[in-house]
C-alpha cells in the first residue's frame, strides 16, 4: 500500500479527551475516530488489525470444530422478553423505538431459539456455533476508547451438548482455543475463576490483563497463576496466637476515641489487638462484623455469606441499636449476630468499644465474653499478603476483561424450549455454553502491553503490515526507482509492505514510522544508495544495520522469521 494514497491521519498532538494509552495510540496512528461517546470508525489501517485479530480467532475456533454464523443484530423484542432479559438488561439494552425490536447486546436466546427449531436429537449433538459479529450495550461509562464502546465487535460462541459432562468437553476445547488466540496474539493474560481458585471447577472463567484502565481489581500470584477478583480472593494469613496469661474484661476511659489508630495512640497498643466493630442491617436485623485493627470489611464477602439484603447501619441508627456511636461499639453485650474476621479466631486480649461512647474495653476473651460468636473469612486481601496456594505474595490491580467462557446449562434452552430427544426417547433441555471474546480490545490491550514512548511496537501477527518501505527523497529520481523496485519486489514475495511515497521530510517519516510501530523498516536513501545499500530497521529492538541490496530478500525472510 502507498502512504500517499492511503487513508492514515496520523496525529502530532496528544487528542485532548484520551486518557489511556491504547485509545491515544490509536488515535494517533489514524487507526479509529470517535463518532460520538463510546461508538468507533475503524480507518484502513484500524481495521487491517481488526481482521487479523479476527482470522486467528476464526482460525482456533474453526480448529475445535466451530461452525460460523452470522445472527442479525436486529432481534424482535419478543424472544428477549421469553428469558426475562430486556429486564435483566434494563438500560444497557438499545430498543428501537418505533417496532418492537432490540438491538442484540449478546445472542444466547437467538441461538436457543435456532437450535431449537434444528437440534431435535441427541444425534444432533455436540454443536460449536460462533460468530464475530457487533454487539450494542447502551455503556453507562464509555471511556477509554474502544475497550468499552456502546457498539463493539465480539467473537461469541455457543455449545450445546446433551448433557453436563458434554458440556465439560466442550468447556474445555473453548478453555483451550482461548489460550492459543491470546497467545498467539503475543498477549500476557490470566485467568481468573469466577468462584474464586481455590475452590476449584469452576463454572466460569475471565480472561484478563493487567491495566490501568480496567474496572476490574484482582489479586494475582504471579508464581502459580493464582487469581481472584477481589471480591472473593483469599490471601494466607497470619492468624495471631491467644496469649498465655487471660487478663480481666475491664473498662478503659477512652475520651473522644474514634478510630483503631487513635485507639492504638492513645493506649500505646498495636493495631493486632484491637477488634474494629462494623455494623450491617441484614434483611431488617442488625448484624455485627469485628475486623482485625484496620482491616476492611469486604462487602461481596459478607453479602455472599448472609445472603438477602445486606446494607451498612446508618450512623442514626447505630445509638439504638447498640447504645453508642461508631467508634465506641463492640461485641461485649452486643444484642444480636456477631461475625468475626477469622484472624480473630478465639482470640483473648483483645480491645473494643464497650457499646458505651467514649469507653472500651480491655482484656476481651472472645471464647469467654461473648456468648456467640461465628468465624469467616471477611477481609479484603491487599496487595503484598501472602498467595493462598503457594509461598509466593500477591499483587492487587485493576484489569480489563478480554474473555469470559461460562457453562450457561439449561436457562435459555428451557425459556425459548429447545429440548431434544435422549437414548431413551425422553425430552430434555439442550445444555448451552457461552463464550464470549471483545475484538477491539484484544487490540487495545495489545497496544497497552506493547508500545514505547515513540509509538506502537506490533508483532508479525496483528500489525496491520508487516515492513514500512520509506523512501527518504521522492525527489530523488535514484531513490524512487530503487524503492518502487523494493517494493515491486516484496510484494510479489508475499510480504504486506505499506511504503511511504510521500513528499515529506525524513523525520516525519521516521516519526510516523516509529508511531505506527510496523515490526520491520526498511529506509532507501542517497548516500546508502550509493554503495547500493539500505537500512534495516526492527521496531521494536530499534537494531539497524546496513543490507546488500541483492541480499535485502534473504535478510527480510530470515527478520520475519525471527520476529514475535
Ligand atoms: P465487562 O465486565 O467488561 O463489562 P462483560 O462481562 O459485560 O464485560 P461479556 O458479556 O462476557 O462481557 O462479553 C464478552 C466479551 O465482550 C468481554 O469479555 C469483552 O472482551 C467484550 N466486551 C464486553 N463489553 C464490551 C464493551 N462495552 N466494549 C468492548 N468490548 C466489550
Ligand atoms: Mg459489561
Amino acid at each position: 500500500m502507498k502512504l500517499n494514497k492511503y487513508f492514515v491521519p496520523t496525529l502530532k498532538e496528544v487528542p485532548a479527551d484520551a486518557t489511556v494509552t491504547s485509545h491515544i495510540l490509536m488515535l494517533r496512528t489514524g487507526m479509529i475516530r470517535m463518532l460520538s461517546a463510546g461508538i468507533y470508525s475503524f480507518l484502513p489501517l484500524g481495521y487491517r488489525v481488526v481482521r487479523k485479530i479476527s482470522q486467528v480467532i476464526r482460525e482456533e475456533m474453526d480448529a475445535i470444530g466451530g461452525q460460523e454464523f452470522h445472527l442479525p443484530a436486529l432481534n424482535p423484542k419478543e424472544i428477549w422478553d421469553e428469558t426475562g432479559r430486556v429486564e435483566a438488561f434494563g438500560d444497557i439494552l438499545f430498543h428501537i423505538k418505533n417496532r418492537e425490536y432490540v438491538l442484540a447486546p449478546t445472542h444466547e436466546e437467538i441461538i436457543a431459539f435456532h437450535a431449537k427449531n434444528v437440534v431435535k436429537s441427541y444425534k444432533d449433538m455436540p454443536q460449536i456455533w460462533y460468530q464475530i459479529q457487533t454487539k450494542f450495550r447502551n455503556e453507562p461509562r464509555p471511556r477509554s476508547g474502544v475497550i468499552r464502546g456502546r457498539q463493539f465487535l465480539m467473537k461469541d460462541a455457543y455449545t450445546l451438548d446433551v448433557s453436563y459432562e458434554a458440556l465439560d468437553a466442550s468447556y474445555k476445547l473453548h478453555d483451550t482455543a482461548y489460550r492459543k488466540i491470546f497467545n498467539r496474539c503475543g498477549l500476557n493474560y490470566f485467568v481468573v475463576g469466577a468462584s474464586s481458585g481455590a475452590m476449584g471447577g469452576t463454572g466460569s472463567e475471565e480472561f484478563m490483563v493487567k491495566s490501568d484502565a480496567g474496572e476490574d481489581t484482582v489479586a494475582h500470584c504471579s508464581k502459580c497463576g493464582y487469581a481472584a477478583n477481589v471480591e472473593v480472593a483469599a490471601s494466607k494469613i497470619n492468624v495471631l496466637e491467644r496469649e498465655k496469661t487471660n487478663k480481666e474484661l475491664h473498662e478503659i476511659y477512652t475520651p473522644n476515641i474514634k478510630t483503631i489508630d487513635e485507639l492504638c495512640e492513645f493506649l500505646k497498643i498495636d493495631e493486632s489487638v484491637c477488634a474494629k466493630s462494623r455494623v450491617y442491617i441484614h434483611d431488617g436485623k442488625a448484624v455485627l462484623i469485628l475486623m482485625q485493627g484496620n482491616d476492611e470489611v469486604n462487602e461481596s464477602k459478607l453479602t455472599k455469606l448472609l445472603g438477602g439484603n445486606v446494607r451498612p447501619g446508618h450512623p442514626e441508627e447505630l445509638m439504638k441499636i447498640t447504645g453508642a456511636d461508631a467508634g465506641s461499639i463492640g461485641p461485649v453485650g452486643f444484642n444480636g449476630r456477631i461475625i468475626a474476621d477469622q484472624k480473630l479466631k478465639n482470640r483473648n486480649n483483645l480491645c473494643s468499644g464497650a457499646n458505651k461512647n467514649d469507653y472500651h474495653f480491655g482484656g476481651i476473651d472472645l471464647d469467654r465474653d461473648v456468648k456467640k460468636i461465628e468465624y469467616s473469612d471477611l477481609r479484603i486481601v491487599q496487595s503484598g499478603e501472602g498467595c493462598p496456594n503457594c509461598d509466593n505474595n500477591l499483587e492487587v490491580f485493576t484489569a480489563i476483561e478480554l474473555g469470559h467462557i461460562f457453562k450457561l446449562g439449561t436457562k435459555y434452552s428451557e425459556a425459548l424450549k429447545a429440548f431434544y430427544i435422549d437414548e431413551n426417547g425422553n425430552e430434555n433441555p439442550i445444555v448451552m455454553g457461552s463464550y464470549g471474546i471483545g475484538v477491539e480490545r484484544i487490540m487495545a490491550c495489545y497496544i497497552e502491553q506493547n508500545h514505547d514512548e515513540k509509538g506502537i511496537t506490533w508483532n508479525k501477527i496483528l500489525a496491520p503490515f508487516v515492513i514500512h518501505l520509506i523512501a527518504l527523497n521522492m525527489k530523488n529520481e535514484a531513490v524512487v526507482a530503487s524503492a518502487e523496485k523494493i517494493y515491486s519486489e516484496m510484494k510479489a514475495n508475499g510480504y504486506e509492505v505499506l511504503f511511504d511515497d510521500r513528499d515529506a521530510a525524513a523525520g516525519f517519516k521516521f516519526n510516523d514510522a516509529d508511531l505506527i510501530g510496523l515490526p520491520l523498516q526498511v529506509i532507501v536513501g542517497e548516500k546508502k544508495l550509493k554503495e547500493n545499500k539500505v537500512e534495516v530497521k526492527v521496531r521494536k529492538s530499534n537494531e539497524r544495520f546496513d543490507v546488500e541490496l541483492n541480499d535485502l530478500k534473504n535478510k527480510l525472510k530470515e527478520l520475519i522469521q525471527n520476529l514475535s
